[in-house]
């Protein structure tokens, strides 16, 4: 069996994490190396690797996680506004092979990312 991937462990309750949010789809919980002073992960529980693996039925779990996103930036109090980020594959910067999305508020953001 493929090695279970830190945020799957952190789902089955193997290691602890800052849970922010929990509901049957999906779990958020606060990075454990922040880069903005709210640094919120968003996870679906459902085992996707990647942005590049959602699959056709995965539209409603995507659509629930993005309101998840929202109502928490309101919850967060990310007033001024936030960044969503979603790091896709090796140029993408991604470390962790389940699909998550970074919330990142409370400082202004710069652009274009590193
Ligand atoms: P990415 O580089 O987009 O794959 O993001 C992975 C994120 O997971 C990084 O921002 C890490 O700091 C974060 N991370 C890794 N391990 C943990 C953990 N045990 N608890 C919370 N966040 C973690």
């Amino acid at each position: 069996m493929a090695q279970k991937t830190i945020f799957q462990r952190i789902i089955d309750r193997e290691i602890p994490a800052d849970v922010v949010f929990e509901d049957d789809q999906c779990l958020a919980f606060r990075d454990i190396a922040p880069q903005a002073p709210v640094h919120v992960l968003v996870i679906p529980k459902k085992p996707i690797k990647s942005w590049a693996e959602i699959g056709e039925g995965d539209g409603p779990l995507i659509v629930h996680i993005t309101n998840v996103i929202r109502d928490l930036a309101v919850e967060l109090q990310l007033t001024d506004g936030y960044r969503v980020v979603c790091n896709c594959g090796d140029d993408g910067g991604q470390t962790v092979d389940h699909l998550h999305f970074h919330l990142l508020g409370g400082r202004p953001m710069r652009w274009p990312p590193g």
